[in-house]
Protein backbone atom coordinates (compact mmCIF):
# COMPACT_ATOMS: atom_id res chain seq x y z
CA UNK A 1 0.00 0.00 0.00
CA UNK A 2 1.36 3.17 -0.82
CA UNK A 3 0.44 6.28 2.46
CA UNK A 4 -0.98 8.55 -0.96
CA UNK A 5 -4.59 9.20 -1.06
CA UNK A 6 -7.40 10.81 -3.45
CA UNK A 7 -9.73 13.25 -3.47
CA UNK A 8 -12.40 11.89 -5.57
CA UNK A 9 -15.31 13.70 -7.06
CA UNK A 10 -18.38 11.28 -8.00
CA UNK A 11 -21.53 11.24 -9.25
CA UNK A 12 -23.93 11.59 -6.40
CA UNK A 13 -27.34 11.35 -8.05
CA UNK A 14 -28.42 11.08 -11.42
CA UNK A 15 -29.69 14.81 -12.37
CA UNK A 16 -32.97 15.98 -13.73
CA UNK A 17 -32.15 18.80 -16.27
CA UNK A 18 -29.69 20.76 -14.80
CA UNK A 19 -27.47 19.25 -12.92
CA UNK A 20 -27.37 20.72 -9.03
CA UNK A 21 -24.31 20.24 -6.82
CA UNK A 22 -26.32 17.60 -4.57
CA UNK A 23 -25.72 15.72 -7.97
CA UNK A 24 -21.90 15.33 -6.99
CA UNK A 25 -20.35 14.32 -3.81
CA UNK A 26 -16.69 14.70 -2.66
CA UNK A 27 -14.77 11.49 -1.30
CA UNK A 28 -11.48 10.66 -0.06
CA UNK A 29 -9.86 7.28 -0.66
CA UNK A 30 -6.55 5.80 -0.10
CA UNK A 31 -4.87 4.19 -3.66
CA UNK A 32 -3.50 1.04 -3.54
CA UNK A 33 0.36 0.91 -4.64
CA UNK A 34 0.49 0.49 -8.47
CA UNK A 35 1.49 -2.58 -9.89
CA UNK A 36 3.59 -3.98 -12.40
CA UNK A 37 2.58 -1.76 -16.12
CA UNK A 38 0.70 0.76 -13.72
CA UNK A 39 1.93 4.43 -12.64
CA UNK A 40 0.44 6.56 -10.10
CA UNK A 41 -0.14 9.97 -10.89
CA UNK A 42 -0.87 13.61 -9.56
CA UNK A 43 -3.60 15.40 -11.53
CA UNK A 44 -2.83 18.85 -12.85
CA UNK A 45 -5.19 20.13 -14.69
CA UNK A 46 -9.00 19.00 -15.08
CA UNK A 47 -10.77 19.12 -18.84
CA UNK A 48 -14.76 19.81 -18.27
CA UNK A 49 -16.66 19.11 -21.15
CA UNK A 50 -20.36 18.83 -22.12
CA UNK A 51 -19.98 15.14 -22.95
CA UNK A 52 -19.74 14.72 -18.95
CA UNK A 53 -23.57 15.48 -19.09
CA UNK A 54 -24.66 12.38 -20.92
CA UNK A 55 -22.73 10.05 -18.93
CA UNK A 56 -24.29 11.04 -16.10
CA UNK A 57 -27.63 10.12 -17.23
CA UNK A 58 -29.24 6.30 -17.34
CA UNK A 59 -29.42 4.45 -20.41
CA UNK A 60 -26.89 3.75 -23.54
CA UNK A 61 -25.14 6.48 -26.02
CA UNK A 62 -22.15 6.24 -27.54
CA UNK A 63 -20.55 5.54 -24.69
CA UNK A 64 -22.08 3.21 -21.33
CA UNK A 65 -22.97 6.05 -18.61
CA UNK A 66 -20.83 6.04 -15.47
CA UNK A 67 -23.12 4.42 -12.63
CA UNK A 68 -24.03 6.34 -9.14
CA UNK A 69 -20.60 6.48 -7.16
CA UNK A 70 -18.54 6.38 -10.38
CA UNK A 71 -15.71 9.00 -10.04
CA UNK A 72 -16.60 11.53 -12.57
CA UNK A 73 -14.94 10.84 -16.49
CA UNK A 74 -12.67 13.38 -17.34
CA UNK A 75 -9.46 13.98 -19.75
CA UNK A 76 -6.41 14.96 -17.51
CA UNK A 77 -2.74 16.40 -17.44
CA UNK A 78 -1.18 14.62 -14.86
CA UNK A 79 2.63 14.20 -13.43
CA UNK A 80 3.56 10.56 -12.45
CA UNK A 81 5.06 10.38 -8.92
CA UNK A 82 5.42 6.56 -9.21
CA UNK A 83 6.21 4.58 -12.24
CA UNK A 84 6.01 0.60 -12.93
CA UNK A 85 5.47 1.36 -16.69
CA UNK A 86 8.81 0.79 -18.30
CA UNK A 87 8.14 4.31 -20.32
CA UNK A 88 7.55 6.15 -18.35
CA UNK A 89 9.56 7.77 -15.20
CA UNK A 90 8.63 9.85 -11.85
CA UNK A 91 8.39 14.04 -13.00
CA UNK A 92 6.88 12.67 -16.71
CA UNK A 93 3.80 14.38 -17.61
CA UNK A 94 1.17 12.92 -19.31
CA UNK A 95 -2.27 13.29 -20.76
CA UNK A 96 -4.40 10.67 -18.52
CA UNK A 97 -8.48 10.23 -18.42
CA UNK A 98 -7.93 9.95 -14.61
CA UNK A 99 -10.73 11.80 -14.41
CA UNK A 100 -12.30 14.28 -11.53
CA UNK A 101 -9.71 13.32 -8.46
CA UNK A 102 -6.65 14.37 -7.30
CA UNK A 103 -4.60 11.23 -7.88
CA UNK A 104 -4.79 8.03 -9.42
CA UNK A 105 -3.22 4.83 -10.18
CA UNK A 106 -3.90 3.59 -13.79
CA UNK A 107 -2.25 1.61 -16.45
CA UNK A 108 0.50 3.09 -18.15
CA UNK A 109 -0.04 2.06 -21.87
CA UNK A 110 -1.80 4.34 -23.70
CA UNK A 111 -1.03 7.92 -21.52
CA UNK A 112 0.44 10.13 -23.87
CA UNK A 113 4.00 11.75 -22.49
CA UNK A 114 3.67 15.89 -22.75
CA UNK A 115 7.00 17.73 -23.63
CA UNK A 116 6.18 20.93 -21.16
CA UNK A 117 8.88 23.17 -22.81
CA UNK A 118 7.09 22.74 -26.13
CA UNK A 119 3.39 23.72 -25.66
CA UNK A 120 2.05 24.42 -22.56
CA UNK A 121 0.72 21.00 -20.77
CA UNK A 122 -2.84 22.46 -20.11
CA UNK A 123 -3.24 22.54 -24.24
CA UNK A 124 -3.52 19.10 -24.46
CA UNK A 125 -6.72 19.19 -23.09
CA UNK A 126 -7.55 21.46 -26.04
CA UNK A 127 -5.76 23.02 -28.94
CA UNK A 128 -3.65 19.97 -28.55
CA UNK A 129 -5.96 17.39 -27.75
CA UNK A 130 -9.36 16.31 -27.92
CA UNK A 131 -11.29 19.62 -28.84
CA UNK A 132 -9.28 20.36 -30.71
CA UNK A 133 -8.82 17.16 -32.69
CA UNK A 134 -13.21 17.68 -32.95
CA UNK A 135 -13.02 20.84 -35.05
CA UNK A 136 -10.55 19.32 -36.98
CA UNK A 137 -11.65 15.81 -38.23
CA UNK A 138 -15.49 16.74 -37.94
CA UNK A 139 -14.66 19.87 -40.28
CA UNK A 140 -12.25 18.74 -42.77
CA UNK A 141 -13.75 14.94 -43.13
CA UNK A 142 -17.37 15.83 -43.28
CA UNK A 143 -17.08 19.77 -43.80
CA UNK A 144 -14.99 19.78 -46.26
CA UNK A 145 -14.64 23.83 -46.47
CA UNK A 146 -13.35 25.25 -49.76
CA UNK A 147 -12.01 28.95 -50.63
CA UNK A 148 -14.63 31.33 -50.57
CA UNK A 149 -17.49 29.51 -48.94
CA UNK A 150 -19.41 30.53 -46.12
CA UNK A 151 -18.64 28.24 -42.58
CA UNK A 152 -20.91 28.84 -39.81
CA UNK A 153 -20.25 27.79 -35.95
CA UNK A 154 -21.72 28.25 -32.71
CA UNK A 155 -20.91 27.99 -29.33
CA UNK A 156 -17.72 29.84 -31.41
CA UNK A 157 -15.39 30.94 -28.33
CA UNK A 158 -15.42 27.48 -27.15
CA UNK A 159 -12.47 24.94 -27.79
CA UNK A 160 -14.26 23.66 -30.25
CA UNK A 161 -16.32 26.55 -32.29
CA UNK A 162 -12.98 28.65 -31.96
CA UNK A 163 -10.94 25.91 -33.74
CA UNK A 164 -13.25 25.27 -36.43
CA UNK A 165 -13.43 28.57 -37.46
CA UNK A 166 -9.78 29.01 -36.80
CA UNK A 167 -9.11 26.20 -39.29
CA UNK A 168 -11.96 27.22 -41.68
CA UNK A 169 -9.85 30.59 -42.38
CA UNK A 170 -6.70 28.51 -42.98
CA UNK A 171 -8.58 26.75 -45.56
CA UNK A 172 -9.77 29.98 -47.07
CA UNK A 173 -13.46 30.06 -46.50
CA UNK A 174 -15.42 33.32 -44.66
CA UNK A 175 -16.65 32.32 -41.64
CA UNK A 176 -19.18 33.65 -39.21
CA UNK A 177 -19.73 32.33 -35.33
CA UNK A 178 -22.19 32.41 -33.01
CA UNK A 179 -21.82 33.17 -29.58
CA UNK A 180 -23.88 34.12 -26.74
CA UNK A 181 -23.10 37.97 -25.75
CA UNK A 182 -20.98 40.97 -26.75
CA UNK A 183 -17.79 40.09 -25.03
CA UNK A 184 -17.34 36.46 -26.96
CA UNK A 185 -18.92 38.05 -30.16
CA UNK A 186 -16.03 40.76 -30.30
CA UNK A 187 -13.65 38.01 -28.55
CA UNK A 188 -14.22 36.23 -32.07
CA UNK A 189 -13.76 38.57 -34.76
CA UNK A 190 -10.79 40.42 -32.55
CA UNK A 191 -8.89 37.74 -31.71
CA UNK A 192 -9.76 34.77 -33.05
CA UNK A 193 -10.04 36.71 -36.78
CA UNK A 194 -13.62 35.42 -37.89
CA UNK A 195 -15.14 37.58 -40.46
CA UNK A 196 -18.49 38.17 -38.53
CA UNK A 197 -19.98 37.32 -35.22
CA UNK A 198 -23.64 37.05 -34.20
CA UNK A 199 -25.28 37.15 -30.67
CA UNK A 200 -27.96 34.00 -30.40
CA UNK A 201 -28.85 35.86 -27.68
CA UNK A 202 -30.14 39.14 -29.51
CA UNK A 203 -34.11 39.22 -30.17
CA UNK A 204 -33.33 39.47 -34.02
CA UNK A 205 -30.88 36.95 -34.16
CA UNK A 206 -32.45 34.87 -37.49
CA UNK A 207 -32.34 38.26 -39.05
CA UNK A 208 -28.62 39.36 -37.82
CA UNK A 209 -27.46 35.84 -38.98
CA UNK A 210 -29.16 36.43 -42.54
CA UNK A 211 -27.27 39.31 -42.61
CA UNK A 212 -23.99 38.32 -41.95
CA UNK A 213 -24.36 35.30 -44.75
CA UNK A 214 -25.65 37.20 -47.77
CA UNK A 215 -24.21 34.44 -49.88
CA UNK A 216 -26.31 31.60 -47.63
CA UNK A 217 -24.12 28.99 -45.77
CA UNK A 218 -21.89 26.17 -47.18
CA UNK A 219 -20.87 24.53 -44.31
CA UNK A 220 -22.94 24.83 -40.38
CA UNK A 221 -20.81 22.95 -38.52
CA UNK A 222 -23.63 21.78 -35.67
CA UNK A 223 -22.55 22.47 -31.59
CA UNK A 224 -25.51 23.34 -30.08
CA UNK A 225 -29.16 22.38 -32.15
CA UNK A 226 -32.25 23.92 -30.77
CA UNK A 227 -33.05 27.85 -32.10
CA UNK A 228 -29.78 27.83 -33.78
CA UNK A 229 -30.45 25.56 -35.88
CA UNK A 230 -33.61 26.92 -36.64
CA UNK A 231 -31.86 30.33 -37.79
CA UNK A 232 -29.84 28.09 -39.90
CA UNK A 233 -31.94 25.60 -41.71
CA UNK A 234 -33.16 28.47 -44.26
CA UNK A 235 -30.09 29.97 -45.75
CA UNK A 236 -28.56 26.37 -46.04
CA UNK A 237 -26.68 26.30 -49.87
CA UNK A 238 -27.90 23.35 -52.38
CA UNK A 239 -25.24 21.04 -51.13
CA UNK A 240 -24.36 22.45 -47.83
CA UNK A 241 -22.62 19.88 -45.32
CA UNK A 242 -23.70 20.02 -41.51
CA UNK A 243 -21.09 18.15 -39.58
CA UNK A 244 -23.37 17.36 -36.54
CA UNK A 245 -20.67 17.20 -33.33
CA UNK A 246 -23.10 18.24 -30.40
CA UNK A 247 -26.51 20.09 -29.49
CA UNK A 248 -25.45 21.34 -26.24
CA UNK A 249 -28.64 23.43 -26.02
CA UNK A 250 -30.50 19.76 -25.36
CA UNK A 251 -28.12 18.26 -23.04
CA UNK A 252 -30.51 19.27 -19.83
CA UNK A 253 -33.44 18.63 -21.72
CA UNK A 254 -35.80 16.22 -19.27
CA UNK A 255 -38.60 15.34 -22.12
CA UNK A 256 -38.97 16.01 -25.90
CA UNK A 257 -40.59 19.40 -26.15
CA UNK A 258 -44.19 19.46 -27.23
CA UNK A 259 -45.06 21.30 -30.68
CA UNK A 260 -45.96 20.55 -34.09
CA UNK A 261 -44.08 17.33 -36.03
CA UNK A 262 -41.35 19.51 -38.09
CA UNK A 263 -39.55 16.74 -39.33
CA UNK A 264 -41.23 16.53 -42.77
CA UNK A 265 -40.28 20.10 -43.55
CA UNK A 266 -36.68 19.17 -42.34
CA UNK A 267 -36.48 16.56 -44.13
CA UNK A 268 -38.39 18.35 -47.33
CA UNK A 269 -35.02 20.84 -47.09
CA UNK A 270 -32.20 18.07 -46.97
CA UNK A 271 -33.84 16.37 -50.14
CA UNK A 272 -34.68 20.15 -52.06
CA UNK A 273 -30.86 21.40 -51.36
CA UNK A 274 -29.35 17.95 -51.50
CA UNK A 275 -27.79 18.44 -48.05
CA UNK A 276 -25.09 16.07 -46.37
CA UNK A 277 -25.89 15.98 -42.74
CA UNK A 278 -23.44 13.47 -40.61
CA UNK A 279 -22.89 12.75 -37.63
CA UNK A 280 -19.38 11.77 -35.76
CA UNK A 281 -18.07 11.02 -32.76
CA UNK A 282 -14.33 12.36 -32.80
CA UNK A 283 -12.77 8.74 -31.46
CA UNK A 284 -13.68 7.22 -34.47
CA UNK A 285 -11.54 9.14 -36.74
CA UNK A 286 -8.73 9.63 -34.05
CA UNK A 287 -6.44 6.58 -35.24
CA UNK A 288 -6.25 7.75 -39.03
CA UNK A 289 -5.95 11.57 -38.27
CA UNK A 290 -4.14 11.91 -34.92
CA UNK A 291 -1.07 12.28 -36.89
CA UNK A 292 -1.70 14.80 -39.06
CA UNK A 293 -3.94 16.77 -36.60
CA UNK A 294 -0.69 17.22 -33.97
CA UNK A 295 1.26 17.68 -37.08
CA UNK A 296 -0.92 20.35 -38.40
CA UNK A 297 -1.85 22.26 -35.19
CA UNK A 298 1.37 22.50 -33.75
CA UNK A 299 2.60 23.77 -37.25
CA UNK A 300 -0.23 26.48 -37.14
CA UNK A 301 0.52 27.31 -33.73
CA UNK A 302 4.06 28.05 -34.23
CA UNK A 303 3.35 30.15 -37.23
CA UNK A 304 0.41 32.15 -35.04
CA UNK A 305 -2.48 30.92 -36.87
CA UNK A 306 -4.17 29.41 -34.30
CA UNK A 307 -5.16 30.96 -30.77
CA UNK A 308 -7.03 29.77 -27.87
CA UNK A 309 -8.44 31.33 -24.63
CA UNK A 310 -8.54 29.39 -21.46
CA UNK A 311 -11.63 29.71 -18.52
CA UNK A 312 -8.98 28.46 -15.78
CA UNK A 313 -11.13 27.38 -12.35
CA UNK A 314 -8.73 26.89 -9.27
CA UNK A 315 -8.82 24.49 -7.48
CA UNK A 316 -10.98 20.57 -7.97
CA UNK A 317 -13.82 21.63 -5.44
CA UNK A 318 -15.15 24.08 -7.78
CA UNK A 319 -15.23 21.86 -10.67
CA UNK A 320 -19.12 21.08 -10.18
CA UNK A 321 -20.30 24.87 -10.21
CA UNK A 322 -17.85 25.01 -13.12
CA UNK A 323 -19.40 22.27 -15.28
CA UNK A 324 -22.97 23.31 -14.47
CA UNK A 325 -22.19 26.65 -16.04
CA UNK A 326 -20.56 25.09 -18.51
CA UNK A 327 -24.17 23.67 -20.09
CA UNK A 328 -25.09 27.26 -19.56
CA UNK A 329 -22.67 29.25 -21.71
CA UNK A 330 -21.04 31.27 -18.09
CA UNK A 331 -17.45 29.85 -19.37
CA UNK A 332 -15.31 31.73 -21.61
CA UNK A 333 -13.18 29.72 -23.19
CA UNK A 334 -11.95 26.16 -22.43
CA UNK A 335 -12.60 25.44 -18.87
CA UNK A 336 -9.56 23.56 -17.54
CA UNK A 337 -9.55 23.37 -13.43
CA UNK A 338 -6.23 23.50 -11.91
CA UNK A 339 -6.27 20.46 -9.44
CA UNK A 340 -2.42 20.99 -8.42
CA UNK A 341 0.80 23.45 -9.21
CA UNK A 342 2.61 22.03 -12.33
P1 LIG B 1 -17.98 24.99 -24.99
O1 LIG B 1 -16.87 25.16 -24.03
O2 LIG B 1 -18.03 25.90 -26.15
O3 LIG B 1 -19.28 25.11 -24.10
C1 LIG B 1 -20.53 24.99 -24.58
C2 LIG B 1 -21.02 26.33 -25.13
O4 LIG B 1 -22.24 26.10 -25.78
C3 LIG B 1 -21.36 27.36 -24.07
O5 LIG B 1 -20.23 28.08 -23.63
C4 LIG B 1 -22.34 28.24 -24.82
O6 LIG B 1 -21.62 29.23 -25.54
C5 LIG B 1 -22.97 27.29 -25.83
N1 LIG B 1 -24.36 27.04 -25.51
C6 LIG B 1 -24.84 26.46 -24.38
N2 LIG B 1 -26.18 26.43 -24.44
C7 LIG B 1 -26.54 26.99 -25.62
C8 LIG B 1 -27.78 27.24 -26.26
N3 LIG B 1 -28.95 26.90 -25.66
N4 LIG B 1 -27.78 27.81 -27.49
C9 LIG B 1 -26.63 28.17 -28.09
N5 LIG B 1 -25.41 27.96 -27.53
C10 LIG B 1 -25.38 27.38 -26.31
O7 LIG B 1 -18.08 23.48 -25.53
P2 LIG B 1 -17.08 22.62 -26.42
O8 LIG B 1 -16.38 23.49 -27.40
O9 LIG B 1 -16.27 21.75 -25.53
O10 LIG B 1 -18.11 21.67 -27.19
C11 LIG B 1 -18.91 22.19 -28.24
C12 LIG B 1 -19.84 21.08 -28.72
O11 LIG B 1 -19.07 20.00 -29.25
C13 LIG B 1 -20.71 20.47 -27.61
O12 LIG B 1 -21.98 20.22 -28.10
C14 LIG B 1 -20.01 19.16 -27.31
O13 LIG B 1 -20.87 18.20 -26.74
C15 LIG B 1 -19.52 18.78 -28.69
N6 LIG B 1 -18.42 17.82 -28.73
C16 LIG B 1 -18.57 16.73 -29.54
C17 LIG B 1 -17.57 15.81 -29.71
C18 LIG B 1 -17.76 14.68 -30.68
O14 LIG B 1 -16.90 13.77 -30.73
N7 LIG B 1 -18.82 14.67 -31.47
C19 LIG B 1 -16.31 15.93 -28.96
C20 LIG B 1 -16.20 17.17 -28.18
C21 LIG B 1 -17.24 18.06 -28.07
P3 LIG B 1 -22.29 30.66 -25.88
O15 LIG B 1 -22.36 31.41 -24.59
O16 LIG B 1 -21.39 31.25 -26.87
O17 LIG B 1 -23.64 30.36 -26.41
Amino acid sequence: MTDIQTTRIVLAARPEGRPKPSDFRTETQALKAPQDGQVLLETLYLSLDPYMRGRMNEGESYAPPMALGDVMVGGTVSRVVESRYPNLKAGDVVLSAAGWQTHAVVDGKGLRKLDPDAAPPSTALHVLGMTGFTAYSGLLTIGQPKEGETVVVAAASGPVGSMVGQIARIRGARVVGIAGGADKCAYVVDELGFDAAVDHRAPDFAKQLAQACPDGIDVYFENVGGPVWDAVQPLLNLYARIPVCGLVAHYNDKDVAEGPDRLPAMMGTVLKKSLTIRGFIMSELMEEQMPAFLKDVTGWIAEGRVRWREDMVEGLENAPDAFIGLLEGKNFGKVVVKVADL
